[in-house]
């Protein structure tokens, strides 16, 4: 069976690793924090002691980091993945890094005779370990190719955007949006609460009426429940998105002010509880000025 290296097991990666492992490959793993990689070890995965010993012998390499700060230290650290990647070995990216970032991993892949493609998913945790996320490529046509049967256990969709990066493109598009979503859902619903209103029927109405994309219909009952149990997108991570989003717009389009506006939003939710979930950007909002 193929070998895969997989590095990064946090809430996304810890399930997208067992779904390697369900499919029968040979997968090395790394974590930061060597303890989540415990129950995959009893699954059949090896530890490896650095991403470097990871990608020994891997046909492919995944990462799944939080930013492009772990992103760099996983490939191309000290101990990075890179430095052990036989020519033909695929680097796939699927953490949501910035454009900038994508573009020149590509470049230092390149320049070692290896292949990058970025391949940012949607779908949440449960999705990750169920194999069911969409995966968003950049990829030259012949490196998606190769890499097809490194994708098939991890994701339900491929959409394939164009040339590396293209798929970071859309996934920072697709996230500001989210961004803007969320930050508007909170701000309506503080008004609601604020006015009076029933606010059963209130979250209710949001969840069904012409507003309700899946991202109001996920938080609208938990921002009125203020419930934000079993986390799964964390508000650091939402900034991130978001940061790295505005980035690109003010490189293609200057201005972009509902952007910015719902970056700054983040920006105060992240102060308040980084780790917390995106949802409490209505406790931000809803705070007494
Ligand atoms: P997470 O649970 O916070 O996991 C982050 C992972 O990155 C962990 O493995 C963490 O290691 C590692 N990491 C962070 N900083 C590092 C550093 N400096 N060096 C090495 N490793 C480092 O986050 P997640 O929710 O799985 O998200 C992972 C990626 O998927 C992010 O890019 C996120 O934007 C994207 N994503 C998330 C979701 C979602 O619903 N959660 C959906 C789609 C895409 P430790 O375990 O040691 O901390």
């Amino acid at each position: 069976m193929p070998r895969v290296a997989f590095i990064g097991l946090g809430k996304m990666g810890h399930g997208m690793a067992g779904r390697y492992l369900d499919a029968g490959f040979t997968v090395s793993v790394w974590n930061r924090s060597r303890a989540k990689a415990d129950d995959l070890i009893a699954r059949g995965a090896q530890w490896a002691t650095s991403p470097e010993d990871a990608a020994i012998d891997a046909d492919a390499v995944v990462t799944m980091v939080a930013d492009d700060e772990a992103s760099r230290r996983v490939w191309l650290g000290t101990d990075g993945a890179a430095a052990n990647m036989k020519a033909g070995t695929l680097a796939i990216e699927c953490s949501t890094v910035s454009h900038w970032h994508a573009l020149e991993m590509a470049r230092e892949f390149a320049s070692r005779g290896l292949v990058y493609i970025d391949c940012p998913v949607t779908g949440l945790p449960a999705a990750a370990a169920e194999g069911k996320l969409t995966l968003l490529v950049g990829a030259d046509p012949a490196d998606l190719e190769m890499a097809r049967p490194f994708l098939a256990p991890i994701g339900t969709t491929i959409r394939h955007f164009g040339a590396v990066g293209s798929g970071t493109v859309f996934k920072l598009i697709n996230n500001l949006m989210g961004a803007v979503q969320i930050a508007s859902l909170a701000e309506g619903v503080a008004i609601a609460e604020q006015a009076g209103l029933d606010m059963n029927l209130v979250a209710e109405a949001l969840s069904t009426g012409a507003v309700a994309s899946p991202q109001v219909i996920r938080h609208s009952k938990r921002m009125v429940a203020r419930d934000f149990s079993g986390a799964t997108f964390t508000s650091a991570l939402r900034h991130k998105d978001a940061a790295y989003a505005v980035a690109l717009a003010e490189s293609l389009l200057p201005g972009v002010p509902v952007s910015r506006s719902a970056l700054l939003a983040y920006e105060q939710a992240k102060a308040h509880a980084p780790d917390g979930d995106e949802g409490q950007m209505i406790e931000i909002v809803s705070q007494p000025k």
